[in-house]
Order: C-alpha cells, then structure tokens, then sequence
C-alpha cells in the first residue's frame, strides 16, 4: 500500500489507490478531474485516448458534466499504462495517435481483456468500420463527432455491457433467435435447434455478451474449464458445428463473427434488426 498523503485517502477503494500513485507520478495525465472526485467515486470512469487537446479538453469537460470520469492519455503506450492501472469502465480511442495506431492499440486492449472499446476517426468508410470491429472494438464513431452523439453511444455500449443480457435473466432474445438458460433450449425462428451442451454453452456465453468481442481465453475458461491451459482447437471444432446450427456462413456470417487472434462476436440485436 502506497501512502499517497492525498486527502481523504483513507476512505478510497483500492483501485482508486492506485490511482493517486499515478496522479503523484504524473499530474498531468490528471488535469481533468475536478476538485470533488472523492463524492463521485461511483463516476463510470472513462479512458479518452487522443492527442489533440483541441477535442480532448471540451469532450471531457462535457464527459464530466454527464456524470462520467473522464482520464485523458495522449499516446498509444500512455493508453494501454492508463488501461491497466485505471481499470476503466469503457475506452474511447482515436485511430490517430502520434506514437502508433489507435487499431494497434485497440488490438493490445482486447488481447489484455473484455473491456468495451469505442473507436473515434476521421474516416468513415465501411471498411474502417469492419475493420474496427474486426479488432474487437465494441462501436465506432466517426469524427467530427458531437458531444452528445459520443456520450450517448457510450451510455450504450456500457448498458450492453452490463444490462439485462449480461446478466442473469433467463431468455435471451437477439434477431430471431431466442436462447433460454434456464430450459437451456434454442429456438430459430420459432424451430428448436438440437445443440450439444457445449454448444449450447458456447453460443449462451457468446450470446450474453451480443455485440461485443468474447475472447478465446474466456470461452475456454467458461465452457471448458476454468483452469484451462493450451490449445484452442476444441473451441473452433465446436464452433464449426455451432454455426453449421444456426445456419451461419463463416466467410459472411450472420450470428457468429471471428475477431481473428482475439475471439469471437455475436451480432448485437441492432445488427440482426437490419
Ligand atoms: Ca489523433
């Protein structure tokens, strides 16, 4: 435990201690938060990576306003120290950062966990949109963006996160498929698909997560066993089988995409809506 002398220490959490080591080691990277973080302890805290100040000061004075946290690093290595010393709720990433590229970044995060990842660039073409997603980025926005616009992705991207599907309700509705893991029975269209348990179990986790990256690690540590340590091969043996199921085309899927060296992702309801 590291004696901070921060006033009202004593009554912070641990990962708020480890925080005002990072503040004593760099002030700078605190600029951001007001005077009276101690009241707002419960804040979603969010990571804003970007290196012009010309729209990383605004949004997070308005990221503040709306209740959240906001912590600014401004390189790629400051984000991924900041990421993992700061434990925050949600990262908001730019694509373009002076010392690498926000998809490397992007990438380094989700290999190091599930944390929800909300990619910012100036370009806007499908394939930048594909790509950010491929890497396991949870949403995407394109720059210029508005405040509003931002923070309202981001109040989604965290209510998917930890909203009903992430939780323990029973059914589990995306598109027209309905998962029930209280009866663990899977209907299609209304048609019960027969699945194997670990299928069943596969497609529940990936389905609780819809929308967002689920790791291998953590589909072996789920479905398999939680001590698992090695090969992977099982889970795309199973997941060959699981998408044959559903009727899913890997090359162009439907339910199931591969986030390649990473995972996979369930399509979120907005994208089966289509
Ligand atoms: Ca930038």
């Amino acid at each position: 435990m590291v004696d901070t002398g921060f006033q009202g220490g004593g009554k912070q959490g641990k990962s708020r201690g480890k925080t005002m080591v990072k503040r004593r080691e760099n002030p700078d990277e605190w600029r951001v938060r007001g005077p009276y973080s101690e009241a707002v302890d419960a804040r979603p805290r969010i990571l804003f990576v970007e290196d012009e100040r010309s729209i990383s000061e605004p949004f997070s004075h308005a990221l503040e306003r709306e209740g959240f946290e906001a912590v600014v690093a401004q390189t790629a290595a400051e984000a991924l120290r900041l990421a993992d010393t700061l434990d925050p709720a949600l990262v908001l990433l730019d694509l373009m950062l002076p010392d690498g590229d926000g998809r490397d970044v992007c990438r380094e995060l989700r290999r190091r966990s599930d944390r929800p990842i909300i990619m910012l660039t100036a370009r806007g073409t499908e394939t930048d949109r594909i790509v950010g997603l491929e890497l396991g980025a949870d949403d995407y926005v394109v720059k210029p963006f508005s405040g509003p616009e931002v923070i309202a992705r981001i109040r989604a991207v965290l209510r998917r996160t930890s909203g009903p599907n992430g939780g323990k309700e029973s059914v589990i509705r995306v598109g027209e498929l309905e998962v029930d893991r209280g009866a663990r029975r899977v209907t299609l269209d209304g048609d019960e698909l027969e699945l194997s348990r670990k299928e069943f179990d596969l497609l529940a986790a990936l389905v609780e997560r819809a929308g967002r990256v689920v790791r291998r690690e953590t589909l072996m540590s789920e479905v398999w066993d939680e001590n698992w340590f090695g090969s992977t091969k099982t889970l795309d043996t199973h997941m060959g089988w699981l998408r044959r199921k559903l009727g899913d085309d890997p090359a162009s899927p439907r339910f199931i995409h591969t986030v390649r060296g990473v995972g996979f992702r369930f399509a979120a309801p907005e994208e089966l809506a289509k």
